[in-house]
């Protein structure tokens, strides 16, 4: 912005904001919400760097009227106007399911079906739009969920819980998402009614016949695995986590403990033990599949990092549903399902700085004054809880110290 940052004004601001959203010199530029975003993060900056060493923050506040002028509440001048420009209005669920029943199911008002209405897939479309209410995901985000992802299904509760893989999820990190029942039950209905008969007219067509190298997904097995089939009826079971990756998880993590990493939780000594004990299986040969199975049931080898917590999974103590292969011998933890107050949570100094970008999320979230209140309030809750773990973190660290 051509000046020192110690040196910006509203003027630098204002400029940085053309830069950033509308400047076609800018290959990047970010719409308005992005935008918002960073420009609270700048505002913090400024108003740590306001206290500590009296520099002016260059970003002017204003008071914007709400609820139709009734009331105020504060808010940036150089924020976008996204939100007023396009005169956005909150839906809420009866309003939602009024604008699927009639845009997208074909129903009149009193929930008939229009005989001349010609849906092209209605019941898919109802499930994506049901899943993307539901969840709050982002478009992307939704749209790249593969069946195999989505949570278990238990109809005995309200919500569900899913992970969303980092490689989908903005910002690239991994998190938990929830979900109504309705919503789910809603996409797997999906998969066994208008999916399940549009495979069937493809099939019936020939329209696989031309794939070569084509894998059949026969049934979901437990430990993150499935078993495929191939063109020749082999069948083979694929794992979704192969047990090198945990032994090298297991290598790393014993690396960061050998470097003073700091492990808190309720299961912080037993993750302390297993990965140390883990250790002697480097450079193990495993010449039969039963090796393999022996290694991969090994106590010592349960540990599953999960998002900003490592599950030291011990199945008599278990808070969430864990899952099952065909023979039971093997069991892992239900990491979508993962219970706060479980015994065998263990978090380390990596767990603590996504607990930590968590926290900074949030604290925009529930600075926003266009959210609505139900969610400022549930994220709030959240913002306390994971301020406690991380302050807890910090200080079983420096305890022994002192
Ligand atoms: S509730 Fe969480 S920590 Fe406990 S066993 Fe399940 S996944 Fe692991």
């Amino acid at each position: 912005m051509g000046c020192c940052w110690s040196d910006a004004t509203a003027d630098q601001v204002g400029a940085f904001k053309f830069w950033r959203i509308n400047d076609e010199r800018n290959p990047c530029r970010v719409t308005g919400g992005t935008f918002r975003g960073g420009l609270v993060a700048i505002n913090a900056f400024y108003e740590w760097a306001e206290r500590r060493y009296g520099v002016m923050n260059p970003v002017e506040r204003v008071a914007v009227p709400v609820a139709g002028g009734r009331r105020q509440v504060d808010s940036y001048r150089a924020a976008p106007r996204v939100g007023r420009d396009r005169d956005v209005k909150w839906l809420d669920p009866g309003g939602f399911t009024r604008w699927r029943d009639v845009g997208l199911c074909g129903l009149d008002l009193s929930g008939r079906e229009l005989s001349w209405w010609r849906g092209r897939s209605p019941q898919r479309d109802c499930a994506f739009v049901g899943g993307l209410y539901g969840t709050g995901l982002r478009l992307t985000e939704w749209a790249s969920m593969l069946v195999l992802e989505l949570p278990f299904d238990a109809s005995d509760r309200a919500f569900v819980t899913g992970q969303l893989a980092a490689a989908c999820a903005k910002g690239g990190v991994r998190r938990k998402y929830w979900m109504p029942y309705p919503a789910l039950s809603a996409v797997l209905s999906y998969g066994e009614g208008e999916r399940a008969a549009a495979v069937r007219r493809a099939q019936a067509v020939g329209r696989y016949d031309g794939v070569a190298d084509r894998l059949v997904v026969r049934r979901q097995l437990g430990g993150r695995r499935i078993e495929v089939v191939d063109v020749l009826g082999r069948s083979s079971a694929v794992s979704l986590d192969a047990l090198l990756a945990r032994l090298d998880n297991l290598a790393e993590a014993h690396q960061r403990l050998t470097s003073g990493e700091h492990v808190s939780g309720p299961a912080a000594e037993l993750y302390r033990d297993r990965v140390h004990n883990a250790q002697r299986f480097t450079g193990h040969v495993l010449a039969t599949h039963r090796d393999a199975r022996k290694l991969y049931t090994n106590p010592d080898l349960q540990i599953f990092p999960g998002v900003g917590m490592t599950c030291v999974f011990d199945p008599q103590r278990a808070a969430c549903r864990f899952s099952r292969d065909d023979t039971d011998s093997r069991r892992t933890p239900d990491l979508s399902d993962c219970q706060p107050y479980c015994a065998n949570i263990a978090r380390t100094d990596g767990d603590i700085d996504v607990l930590r970008e968590h926290v900074q999320r949030l604290a925009q979230l529930v600075d926003d004054p266009l959210a609505p209140e139900p969610r400022t309030q549930r994220d709030r809750h959240e913002l306390r809880r994971l301020r406690t773990m991380v302050l807890d973190h910090d200080n079983g660290r420096t305890a022994p110290h002192d």
